[in-house]
């Protein structure tokens, strides 16, 4: 028996599974994880994904993407999903459409556990993603990417001279609002009070616009239309009459939610539930990287999530590689 010391094998090489330990794990199965397992996988990394039951990320509520680069014609965003995994697959990733439902980042190896057991990991990333919030309302459901939507820069160009809705009081609202102008006949802000929550120069850009106007002290109640969304009740929270409004779209910007309720105290979190970050890819634990909407309240864009994937999975490999350069004992070769 000859002891191989990682020099001589090559660190990818030394890097090698101990006592079914991954060397890496990804959480989440939207453009973020799975573009991170495609880098990983081709680098022989082996990750093992964690995509979910419900996988693919928010892209599998989304009809057609026509702004990620590749597709001229667009694409409809579980396709795009698809591709996106079996790209993965292809180059050996291992996805598991199950949920984590605990991980221990406090000491190595990283534990994470699932309902189908648990699994040891050198290195982890969180890419989770984040969930918009909807106003679960009748008919909202039926008619999300029929005219109902939470994503303006995904959907708007579909709303070419037609009569657009957004509902919310802050600067995204503000900003899918603004945004929207381009597109749409007319944009109405619906808010549940009479005060934005928008950052002064984002509200007077709107409040100053002549394509927006504002229904105060309202909210939406219901959405109608039998393929396509046709029209919305409308409440006065201070009356409480009712309205019909007739709208083609409905664009909701009332905040999102970053799946981060696993990571509570293994993870820095800020205020709002998001993954703390100096860089957009490391957190506060080595071995540990984040990418995707999970970290991202700014872009939240399936291209920005794709880039951010690979910058995890690069910097996860040489994670590793200075690891088993630095840190792991002598693999001893096989007889
Ligand atoms: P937000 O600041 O939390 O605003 C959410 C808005 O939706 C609030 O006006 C809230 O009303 C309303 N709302 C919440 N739940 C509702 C419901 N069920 N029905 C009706 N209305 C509801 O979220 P955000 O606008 O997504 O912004 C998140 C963060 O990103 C903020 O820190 C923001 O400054 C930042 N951001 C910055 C920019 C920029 O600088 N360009 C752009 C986008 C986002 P109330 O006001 O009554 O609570």
């Amino acid at each position: 028996m000859n002891a191989v010391t990682p020099a001589a094998t090559g660190a990818h090489e030394a890097a090698v599974v101990r006592d079914g330990m991954h060397r890496l794990v990804i959480i989440g199965s939207g453009p973020a994880g799975l573009t991170a397992a495609i880098y990983a996988a081709r680098a022989n990394l082996e990750p093992v994904v964690f995509a979910g039951y419900q996988y693919g990320g928010q892209l599998m509520l989304t009809t057609d993407v026509e702004n990620y680069p590749g597709f001229p014609n667009g694409i409809t965003g579980p396709e795009l999903m698809e591709a996106f995994r079996e790209q993965a697959e292809r180059f050996g990733a291992v996805i598991h459409n199950i949920d984590v439902t605990a991980v221990d980042f406090r000491a190595r190896p990283f534990v994470i556990r699932t309902d189908e057991g648990e699994y040891t990991a050198q290195s982890v990333i969180v890419a989770t993603g984040a969930a918009a919030r909807w106003l679960e309302i009748p008919g909202e459901e039926r008619l999300r990417g029929h005219g109902i939507s939470t994503c303006a820069t995904c959907d708007g160009a579909f709303f070419k001279d037609k009569e657009i809705v957004v509902v919310g009081g802050g600067d995204s609202a503000m900003e899918e609002a603004i945004f929207l102008t381009r597109f749409g006949r007319h944009v109405t802000v619906v808010h549940r009070r009479e005060t934005l929550r928008a950052s002064k120069i984002m509200a007077e850009r709107a409040l100053s616009h002549p394509k927006i106007s504002f229904r105060w002290n309202a909210v939406v109640d219901a959405a109608h239309g039998e393929d396509r969304l046709e029209r919305l009740t409308l409440r006065d929270v201070d009356t409480g009459a009712t309205s019909d409004f007739p709208a083609d779209a409905l664009f909701i910007a009332i905040g999102h939610d970053p799946n981060t309720s696993v990571f509570a105290g293994q993870l820095e979190l800020d205020a709002q539930g998001y993954i703390v970050s100096p860089d957009g890819v490391h957190t506060g634990v080595e071995g540990i990287f984040v990418a995707g909407d999970v970290y991202d309240i700014r872009y939240k864009q399936a291209v920005t999530a794709a880039g951010m994937g690979c910058k995890a999975a690069l910097e996860a490999e040489k994670f590793l590689e200075h690891r088993a350069v630095h840190a792991a004992p002598p693999l001893v070769a096989k007889p």
